[in-house]
Protein backbone atom coordinates (compact mmCIF):
# COMPACT_ATOMS: atom_id res chain seq x y z
CA UNK A 1 0.00 0.00 0.00
CA UNK A 2 1.52 2.97 -0.90
CA UNK A 3 1.66 5.50 2.13
CA UNK A 4 -1.97 8.16 1.96
CA UNK A 5 -0.68 11.30 0.65
CA UNK A 6 -4.29 12.98 1.05
CA UNK A 7 -7.70 12.93 -1.07
CA UNK A 8 -6.21 14.22 -4.07
CA UNK A 9 -4.10 11.90 -4.65
CA UNK A 10 -6.34 8.87 -3.75
CA UNK A 11 -9.39 10.13 -6.12
CA UNK A 12 -7.43 12.02 -8.69
CA UNK A 13 -9.21 9.86 -11.28
CA UNK A 14 -12.75 11.81 -9.51
CA UNK A 15 -11.40 15.27 -9.76
CA UNK A 16 -10.12 17.99 -11.74
CA UNK A 17 -6.83 17.61 -11.21
CA UNK A 18 -3.74 17.39 -14.10
CA UNK A 19 -0.90 14.90 -13.82
CA UNK A 20 1.35 17.71 -13.12
CA UNK A 21 -1.29 20.01 -11.00
CA UNK A 22 0.96 21.10 -7.61
CA UNK A 23 -1.31 19.32 -4.60
CA UNK A 24 -1.51 21.29 -1.45
CA UNK A 25 -2.05 18.89 0.67
CA UNK A 26 -2.03 18.34 4.31
CA UNK A 27 -3.19 14.42 4.71
CA UNK A 28 -6.80 15.26 4.87
CA UNK A 29 -9.90 12.62 4.51
CA UNK A 30 -9.55 9.13 5.06
CA UNK A 31 -11.22 9.69 8.46
CA UNK A 32 -12.78 6.77 10.52
CA UNK A 33 -16.12 5.71 10.30
CA UNK A 34 -16.93 4.22 13.75
CA UNK A 35 -20.06 2.32 14.60
CA UNK A 36 -21.85 2.72 17.72
CA UNK A 37 -22.68 0.53 20.44
CA UNK A 38 -23.92 1.97 23.18
CA UNK A 39 -26.23 4.47 21.84
CA UNK A 40 -28.12 2.02 19.97
CA UNK A 41 -28.96 0.15 23.12
CA UNK A 42 -30.24 3.04 24.80
CA UNK A 43 -32.43 3.78 22.15
CA UNK A 44 -34.08 0.35 22.28
CA UNK A 45 -34.13 0.08 18.22
CA UNK A 46 -33.00 -2.18 16.11
CA UNK A 47 -30.80 0.07 14.19
CA UNK A 48 -27.06 0.57 12.87
CA UNK A 49 -25.56 3.98 13.45
CA UNK A 50 -22.27 5.02 12.27
CA UNK A 51 -20.37 8.11 12.52
CA UNK A 52 -18.24 9.68 10.11
CA UNK A 53 -15.87 11.25 12.37
CA UNK A 54 -14.62 14.31 10.51
CA UNK A 55 -13.08 16.02 13.47
CA UNK A 56 -9.95 14.48 12.77
CA UNK A 57 -8.89 16.52 9.67
CA UNK A 58 -6.10 18.13 9.94
CA UNK A 59 -7.64 21.40 10.79
CA UNK A 60 -10.48 19.33 13.21
CA UNK A 61 -12.94 19.65 11.04
CA UNK A 62 -14.35 18.19 7.07
CA UNK A 63 -13.72 21.90 5.77
CA UNK A 64 -10.13 20.74 4.62
CA UNK A 65 -11.44 18.01 1.83
CA UNK A 66 -12.68 21.03 0.42
CA UNK A 67 -9.62 23.67 1.30
CA UNK A 68 -7.32 21.40 0.08
CA UNK A 69 -9.07 21.59 -3.56
CA UNK A 70 -9.88 25.03 -3.89
CA UNK A 71 -6.43 26.32 -3.08
CA UNK A 72 -4.64 23.46 -5.27
CA UNK A 73 -6.86 25.03 -7.42
CA UNK A 74 -6.29 28.73 -6.94
CA UNK A 75 -2.70 28.15 -6.68
CA UNK A 76 -2.68 26.76 -10.06
CA UNK A 77 -4.84 29.62 -11.75
CA UNK A 78 -1.68 31.90 -10.06
CA UNK A 79 -3.54 33.36 -7.46
CA UNK A 80 -1.66 34.71 -4.63
CA UNK A 81 -4.43 35.23 -1.91
CA UNK A 82 -7.74 33.58 -0.83
CA UNK A 83 -10.47 35.12 1.01
CA UNK A 84 -13.67 33.55 3.15
CA UNK A 85 -16.39 34.79 5.54
CA UNK A 86 -16.40 31.87 8.09
CA UNK A 87 -18.41 31.05 11.04
CA UNK A 88 -15.03 29.29 11.99
CA UNK A 89 -13.49 26.04 10.80
CA UNK A 90 -13.65 27.14 7.27
CA UNK A 91 -10.77 30.33 8.66
CA UNK A 92 -8.78 27.48 10.20
CA UNK A 93 -9.29 25.38 7.27
CA UNK A 94 -8.16 28.39 4.65
CA UNK A 95 -5.45 29.91 6.87
CA UNK A 96 -3.83 26.07 7.11
CA UNK A 97 -3.66 25.67 3.78
CA UNK A 98 -2.92 29.48 2.91
CA UNK A 99 0.10 28.69 5.01
CA UNK A 100 0.94 25.17 3.46
CA UNK A 101 1.12 27.05 -0.09
CA UNK A 102 2.49 29.90 1.09
CA UNK A 103 0.32 32.31 -0.16
CA UNK A 104 -1.65 34.80 2.48
CA UNK A 105 -5.76 33.92 3.42
CA UNK A 106 -7.99 36.78 4.33
CA UNK A 107 -10.76 35.60 6.72
CA UNK A 108 -13.79 37.79 7.89
CA UNK A 109 -15.59 36.45 11.03
CA UNK A 110 -18.38 37.41 12.78
CA UNK A 111 -17.91 39.41 15.68
CA UNK A 112 -17.34 37.72 19.17
CA UNK A 113 -19.64 34.14 17.91
CA UNK A 114 -16.47 32.50 16.53
CA UNK A 115 -15.68 29.35 19.25
CA UNK A 116 -12.31 30.10 20.36
CA UNK A 117 -10.16 27.22 19.45
CA UNK A 118 -11.29 27.99 15.73
CA UNK A 119 -10.00 31.92 16.39
CA UNK A 120 -6.57 30.68 17.83
CA UNK A 121 -6.17 28.65 14.94
CA UNK A 122 -6.91 31.41 12.25
CA UNK A 123 -4.44 33.30 14.08
CA UNK A 124 -1.55 31.17 14.66
CA UNK A 125 -1.60 29.87 10.90
CA UNK A 126 -1.18 33.40 10.21
CA UNK A 127 -4.04 34.38 8.26
CA UNK A 128 -4.98 38.14 8.27
CA UNK A 129 -7.94 38.20 10.61
CA UNK A 130 -10.83 40.45 10.08
CA UNK A 131 -13.33 40.52 12.51
CA UNK A 132 -16.96 42.60 11.31
CA UNK A 133 -19.39 43.67 13.30
CA UNK A 134 -21.66 41.55 11.76
CA UNK A 135 -22.92 37.81 11.31
CA UNK A 136 -21.43 34.91 8.79
CA UNK A 137 -24.51 36.23 6.19
CA UNK A 138 -23.13 39.57 5.87
CA UNK A 139 -19.20 38.34 5.93
CA UNK A 140 -20.45 36.46 2.64
CA UNK A 141 -21.65 39.47 1.17
CA UNK A 142 -19.09 41.48 1.95
CA UNK A 143 -16.28 38.59 0.48
CA UNK A 144 -18.39 38.29 -2.55
CA UNK A 145 -18.18 42.04 -3.20
CA UNK A 146 -14.41 43.08 -2.48
CA UNK A 147 -13.47 39.69 -4.88
CA UNK A 148 -14.51 41.75 -7.95
CA UNK A 149 -12.17 44.60 -6.95
CA UNK A 150 -9.11 42.90 -5.55
CA UNK A 151 -6.85 39.99 -6.55
CA UNK A 152 -8.36 36.98 -3.91
CA UNK A 153 -10.03 33.88 -4.47
CA UNK A 154 -12.89 33.04 -2.64
CA UNK A 155 -12.77 30.16 -1.12
CA UNK A 156 -16.27 29.48 0.44
CA UNK A 157 -17.99 26.38 -0.68
CA UNK A 158 -19.58 28.91 -3.38
CA UNK A 159 -16.25 27.63 -4.90
CA UNK A 160 -16.83 24.58 -6.93
CA UNK A 161 -13.77 23.63 -6.00
CA UNK A 162 -14.99 22.87 -2.52
CA UNK A 163 -17.44 20.79 -3.14
CA UNK A 164 -15.72 18.38 -5.07
CA UNK A 165 -13.38 17.69 -2.47
CA UNK A 166 -15.66 17.24 0.24
CA UNK A 167 -17.58 14.81 -2.21
CA UNK A 168 -15.50 12.33 -1.27
CA UNK A 169 -16.48 11.45 2.22
CA UNK A 170 -19.23 9.82 0.57
CA UNK A 171 -16.80 7.44 -1.25
CA UNK A 172 -15.11 6.76 1.87
CA UNK A 173 -18.45 6.00 3.53
CA UNK A 174 -19.03 3.45 0.59
CA UNK A 175 -15.54 2.01 0.90
CA UNK A 176 -15.65 1.46 4.61
CA UNK A 177 -19.51 -0.39 4.26
CA UNK A 178 -19.44 -1.47 1.03
CA UNK A 179 -22.74 0.08 0.03
CA UNK A 180 -24.44 2.91 1.24
CA UNK A 181 -26.85 3.56 4.45
CA UNK A 182 -30.05 3.79 3.95
CA UNK A 183 -30.26 7.18 5.70
CA UNK A 184 -27.91 9.88 5.84
CA UNK A 185 -27.47 12.73 8.54
CA UNK A 186 -25.72 15.91 8.47
CA UNK A 187 -26.18 19.42 10.16
CA UNK A 188 -27.05 21.91 6.93
CA UNK A 189 -25.55 25.51 7.58
CA UNK A 190 -24.86 26.82 3.91
CA UNK A 191 -25.76 23.32 2.74
CA UNK A 192 -23.04 22.82 0.84
CA UNK A 193 -21.64 19.66 2.68
CA UNK A 194 -25.46 17.69 2.26
CA UNK A 195 -25.12 18.70 -1.75
CA UNK A 196 -21.19 17.35 -1.84
CA UNK A 197 -22.60 14.19 -0.44
CA UNK A 198 -25.09 13.83 -2.45
CA UNK A 199 -22.97 14.74 -5.69
CA UNK A 200 -20.30 11.72 -4.36
CA UNK A 201 -22.99 9.11 -3.86
CA UNK A 202 -24.51 9.76 -6.94
CA UNK A 203 -21.44 9.71 -8.78
CA UNK A 204 -21.15 6.15 -7.48
CA UNK A 205 -24.17 5.39 -8.38
CA UNK A 206 -23.90 6.28 -12.10
CA UNK A 207 -20.70 4.06 -12.03
CA UNK A 208 -22.31 1.08 -10.77
CA UNK A 209 -20.13 1.08 -7.42
CA UNK A 210 -23.53 1.35 -5.55
CA UNK A 211 -27.26 0.38 -6.59
CA UNK A 212 -28.67 2.58 -3.98
CA UNK A 213 -28.50 5.96 -2.75
CA UNK A 214 -29.29 6.69 0.79
CA UNK A 215 -32.17 9.50 1.48
CA UNK A 216 -30.31 12.75 2.87
CA UNK A 217 -31.44 14.12 5.68
CA UNK A 218 -30.37 17.32 6.99
CA UNK A 219 -30.95 19.31 10.38
CA UNK A 220 -30.74 22.89 11.31
CA UNK A 221 -30.62 24.61 14.48
CA UNK A 222 -34.09 25.89 15.49
CA UNK A 223 -33.11 29.41 16.03
CA UNK A 224 -30.90 29.12 12.41
CA UNK A 225 -33.34 26.97 10.33
CA UNK A 226 -34.13 28.52 6.53
CA UNK A 227 -34.96 25.06 5.54
CA UNK A 228 -37.65 24.55 7.75
CA UNK A 229 -39.16 28.28 7.80
CA UNK A 230 -38.91 28.05 3.37
CA UNK A 231 -37.26 31.19 3.39
CA UNK A 232 -34.20 33.14 4.27
CA UNK A 233 -33.70 33.93 8.35
CA UNK A 234 -32.40 36.99 9.14
CA UNK A 235 -31.27 37.06 12.68
CA UNK A 236 -29.82 33.47 13.36
CA UNK A 237 -28.59 32.27 17.21
CA UNK A 238 -27.94 29.10 18.07
CA UNK A 239 -25.18 27.69 20.21
CA UNK A 240 -24.09 26.04 17.22
CA UNK A 241 -22.20 28.64 16.18
CA UNK A 242 -21.02 26.30 12.93
CA UNK A 243 -24.15 26.36 11.73
CA UNK A 244 -25.37 29.73 12.44
CA UNK A 245 -26.34 31.01 9.23
CA UNK A 246 -29.37 32.72 8.16
CA UNK A 247 -28.79 32.80 3.91
CA UNK A 248 -27.66 29.45 2.79
CA UNK A 249 -25.35 29.79 -0.13
CA UNK A 250 -26.29 26.37 -1.26
CA UNK A 251 -30.03 26.29 -1.42
CA UNK A 252 -31.45 25.39 -4.49
CA UNK A 253 -29.02 22.70 -4.03
CA UNK A 254 -30.22 21.24 -1.12
CA UNK A 255 -33.93 21.73 -2.17
CA UNK A 256 -32.83 19.45 -4.88
CA UNK A 257 -31.26 17.07 -2.99
CA UNK A 258 -33.97 16.79 -0.52
CA UNK A 259 -36.24 16.20 -3.72
CA UNK A 260 -33.91 13.54 -5.30
CA UNK A 261 -32.78 11.84 -2.54
CA UNK A 262 -36.91 11.30 -1.14
CA UNK A 263 -35.08 13.05 1.96
CA UNK A 264 -36.46 15.92 4.73
CA UNK A 265 -35.01 18.41 6.97
CA UNK A 266 -35.86 18.96 10.39
CA UNK A 267 -34.82 21.56 13.40
CA UNK A 268 -33.10 20.55 16.51
CA UNK A 269 -33.17 22.87 19.91
CA UNK A 270 -29.84 24.06 21.52
CA UNK A 271 -30.77 22.06 24.20
CA UNK A 272 -31.20 18.76 21.98
CA UNK A 273 -27.84 19.18 20.39
CA UNK A 274 -25.75 19.87 23.73
CA UNK A 275 -27.56 16.86 25.20
CA UNK A 276 -26.37 14.85 21.89
CA UNK A 277 -23.16 15.84 21.95
CA UNK A 278 -22.82 15.28 25.93
CA UNK A 279 -24.33 11.63 25.10
CA UNK A 280 -21.57 10.92 22.51
CA UNK A 281 -18.94 11.59 24.73
CA UNK A 282 -19.95 9.87 27.68
CA UNK A 283 -22.04 6.81 25.87
CA UNK A 284 -19.23 6.56 23.14
CA UNK A 285 -16.21 8.06 23.92
CA UNK A 286 -16.52 10.48 20.56
CA UNK A 287 -16.08 14.26 21.34
CA UNK A 288 -17.74 16.54 18.44
CA UNK A 289 -18.28 20.38 18.11
CA UNK A 290 -22.16 21.13 19.12
CA UNK A 291 -23.11 21.97 15.94
CA UNK A 292 -21.80 18.41 14.43
CA UNK A 293 -24.02 16.99 17.02
CA UNK A 294 -27.31 17.87 15.39
CA UNK A 295 -26.52 14.93 12.93
CA UNK A 296 -27.20 12.63 15.87
CA UNK A 297 -29.64 14.86 18.07
CA UNK A 298 -31.91 14.44 15.13
CA UNK A 299 -31.47 11.19 13.72
CA UNK A 300 -32.38 9.91 17.17
CA UNK A 301 -35.41 11.56 17.34
CA UNK A 302 -36.23 10.47 14.34
CA UNK A 303 -35.62 6.67 15.46
CA UNK A 304 -37.37 7.41 18.04
CA UNK A 305 -40.23 8.04 16.17
CA UNK A 306 -39.74 5.50 13.90
CA UNK A 307 -39.20 8.36 10.82
CA UNK A 308 -36.21 6.09 10.57
CA UNK A 309 -37.18 2.41 10.96
CA UNK A 310 -35.70 -0.41 12.50
CA UNK A 311 -33.68 -2.36 10.68
CA UNK A 312 -32.23 1.15 9.15
CA UNK A 313 -28.50 1.73 8.54
CA UNK A 314 -27.48 5.09 9.80
CA UNK A 315 -24.46 7.49 8.68
CA UNK A 316 -24.08 10.61 10.77
CA UNK A 317 -21.25 13.11 9.89
CA UNK A 318 -19.88 14.82 12.58
CA UNK A 319 -18.59 17.83 11.05
CA UNK A 320 -15.92 18.98 13.10
CA UNK A 321 -13.85 17.93 16.20
CA UNK A 322 -15.32 19.17 20.10
CA UNK A 323 -12.01 20.87 21.69
CA UNK A 324 -12.61 23.61 18.75
CA UNK A 325 -15.15 25.05 20.98
CA UNK A 326 -13.59 24.27 24.59
CA UNK A 327 -16.34 26.90 26.32
CA UNK A 328 -19.69 25.79 25.52
CA UNK A 329 -18.26 22.05 26.47
CA UNK A 330 -16.96 22.94 29.75
CA UNK A 331 -20.42 24.41 30.50
CA UNK A 332 -22.14 21.88 29.95
CA UNK A 333 -20.04 19.69 32.80
CA UNK A 334 -22.37 20.13 35.88
CA UNK A 335 -20.46 17.57 38.15
CA UNK A 336 -17.94 19.87 39.97
CA UNK A 337 -13.87 19.03 39.98
CA UNK A 338 -13.01 16.71 43.07
CA UNK A 339 -10.40 19.04 44.95
CA UNK A 340 -8.05 17.41 47.83
CA UNK A 341 -5.35 17.45 49.43
CA UNK A 342 -2.41 15.33 47.88
CA UNK A 343 -2.29 12.49 50.37
CA UNK A 344 -2.74 9.11 49.79
CA UNK A 345 -5.65 8.70 52.02
CA UNK A 346 -7.51 11.60 50.15
CA UNK A 347 -7.43 10.04 47.19
CA UNK A 348 -8.13 6.42 47.60
CA UNK A 349 -11.58 7.73 49.88
CA UNK A 350 -12.12 9.74 46.52
CA UNK A 351 -12.15 7.08 44.40
CA UNK A 352 -13.68 4.51 46.80
CA UNK A 353 -16.80 6.89 46.94
CA UNK A 354 -17.29 7.16 43.49
CA UNK A 355 -16.46 3.44 41.88
CA UNK A 356 -19.72 2.58 39.99
C1 LIG B 1 -19.28 24.27 8.01
C2 LIG B 1 -19.83 23.42 9.09
C3 LIG B 1 -21.12 22.89 9.04
C4 LIG B 1 -22.11 23.24 7.96
O1 LIG B 1 -21.76 22.78 6.70
P1 LIG B 1 -22.46 23.44 5.41
O2 LIG B 1 -21.74 22.88 4.27
O3 LIG B 1 -22.27 24.91 5.58
O4 LIG B 1 -23.90 23.07 5.46
C5 LIG B 1 -21.52 22.05 10.04
N1 LIG B 1 -20.71 21.74 11.06
C6 LIG B 1 -19.47 22.24 11.15
C7 LIG B 1 -18.63 21.86 12.32
C8 LIG B 1 -18.99 23.08 10.18
O5 LIG B 1 -17.75 23.58 10.29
Amino acid sequence: MPRYTGLINKYRDRLPVHDDTRIISLGEGNTPLIRLQNIPRLLGKDVDIYVKYEGLNPTGSFKDRGMTMAVTKAVEAGSHAIICASTGNTSAAAAAYAARAEITAFVLIPDGKIALGKLAQAMIYGAVVIQIKGNFDDGMRLVKEVAQKAPVTIVNSINPYRLQGQKTAAFEVVEELGFAPDFHCIPVGNAGNITAYWMGYSEYHASGIIHQRPRMVGYQASGAAPFLRGKMVDNPETVATAIRIGHPQSWDQAWKVREESNGWFDECSDEEILAAQKLLCEKEGIFCEPASAASLAGAMRDIQTAKIPEGSRIVCTLTGNGLKDPDVALKQCRTPLVSIEATLDQVQRAIVERLR
